[in-house]
């Protein structure tokens, strides 16, 4: 394929824009080479600046859970575009959004809309911190609920006690709040409590993380956090920025039946538009501004563009179900297709898969966690990412990141991804 002219773009850009990107992992610093440039996309397809065509895989990260420029969600943002893009001033379609999304998601009784899954996650701290009257908090390694300054913390030399920024510009006082577990390792969570006793808010996770490839919770491990917050009067906070409205119409509390006391969103809740949320029984939200002393704001929270594009979109997720189960089988379908390629070519390799999440991993072991997914073997990966871009497939240009199939996708395209796999492999021996 040629990318000439993303090439260049991408010149032009690192002109004005620090690293060309507004956002680092477009720049494809963990697989080398240069971003390829979009035009256009619909449906399964992306379209670049020189005119490949590449199937998607990654779906915006999530959002495009129902494909690119997906008509029902185009129509109602040229409807509303024409009717005023933003008021700061109340508007009837995000009641009617909020209350979808209350009708969908379990153990939510009320929801703020805001612009990004960071500050969906962020908020949620706060609120869980106003609501316990607690500072710390605990979260867990490899998972991501983006970049506030909480949350960029790695662990540190005494991770029993504290964490480590691990971005300059954090500062070591909000590191000492944020404490480090391992993701499936309860024993890790237990020890944190019991060293921090009556100090610790709230556990924020994924809860099936797509931010370490997908990995999936094991041994009842949501379970078991579940059990350790209600002993320990912890709020147990969900980050289902990727796997809210994906994984299930209620998200992961729905499909592993496990209840948190916040949930946040982003993504899909926005039908591509930039939103995110976060929602919790009416005895917590109640502590928001302006009910309460809790404070959180944004000029264009609840902007009527993104709230229609997210109103149409979970609108069809909610009357059509069976889309949830239609991608699944087609994520299964290529789980499938993929370790039977890789398997046939003597490739050493873990698949991880949950619903419409699925990331491949170039290593014996399982991935479980955080440690478990650095052991792949990213030389592989780069030669594996490149190799299939060339044969027109867009794949998440990272082994920590998962996988998002749409529904446009169809069996041929699948087939075609696979095919393209059988004639990469022999690269990646
Ligand atoms: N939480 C999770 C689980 C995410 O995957 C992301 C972004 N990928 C975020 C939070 C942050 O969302 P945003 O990029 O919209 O700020």
């Amino acid at each position: 394929m040629i990318y000439k002219r993303s090439s260049q773009l991408f010149n032009e850009a690192k002109q004005y824009i620090p690293g060309g990107v507004n956002s680092p992992v477009r720049a494809f610093n963990a697989v080398g080479g240069e971003p390829i440039y979009i035009k256009k996309a619909k449906g399964a397809y992306l379209y670049d600046e020189d005119g490949n065509t590449l199937i998607d895989y990654i779906a915006s990260w999530g959002p495009m859970i129902l494909g690119h420029a997906h008509q029902p969600v185009v129509d109602a943002l040229i409807d509303k575009t024409k009717l005023g893009t933003s008021f700061g001033i109340p508007t009837e379609i995000e009641t009617k959004i909020a209350q979808l999304a209350v009708e969908m998601v379990p153990n939510i009784d009320k929801i703020r809309f805001v612009n990004s899954g960071t500050e969906a996650c962020m908020s949620a701290v706060r609120l869980a911190r106003g609501f316990t009257k607690k500072d710390k908090i605990i979260k867990f390694a490899g998972c991501y609920h983006g970049h506030s300054d909480s949350f960029l913390i790695q662990a540190g030399s005494g991770a029993v006690t504290f964490g480590a920024p691990n971005s300059p510009g954090v500062t070591k006082g909000t590191a000492k709040d944020t404490l480090l577990a391992n993701y499936n390792d309860i024993d890790s969570v237990k020890s944190l409590v019991k060293a921090n006793e009556d100090e610790i808010a709230c556990i924020i996770i994924e809860p099936v993380p797509g931010n370490m490839g997908c990995i999936l919770p094991q041994n009842d491990f949501l379970e078991q956090l579940r059990e350790l917050c209600d002993t320990h009067s912890i709020l147990l906070v969900f980050d289902e920025v990727m796997t809210g409205f994906r994984l299930a119409p209620g998200g992961v509390q729905e499909l592993l039946g496990v209840k948190a006391d916040i949930v946040t969103f982003g993504k899909v809740v926005g039908g591509g538009l930039p939103v995110g949320a976060f929602a919790a029984r009416q005895e917590i939200m109640a502590h928001l501004a302006p009910e309460g002393p809790v404070y959180q704001a944004g000029t264009l929270s609840g902007n009527p563009l993104a709230m229609a594009a997210g109103l149409a979109m979970l609108t069809e997720l909610n009357s059509k179900p069976e889309i949830f189960d239609e991608l699944a089988q087609k994520t299964a379908y290529l789980h499938e297709g993929i370790a039977k390629v890789l398997t046939n070519h003597e490739i050493t390799h873990q698949i991880n898969r949950c619903g419409s999440m699925i990331s491949v991993h170039f290593t014996d072991e399982p991935v479980v966690d955080f440690e478990s997914a650095a052991k792949g073997n990213n030389s592989k990966f780069k030669t594996y990412f490149h190799g299939m871009l060339d044969r027109g497939i867009y794949l998440p240009p990272s082994a920590f990141e998962s996988y998002f199939l749409n529904n446009a996708l169809s069996y041929a395209d699948l087939d075609h991804t696979i095919e393209a796999l059988d004639d990469l492999a022999p690269d990646l021996k």
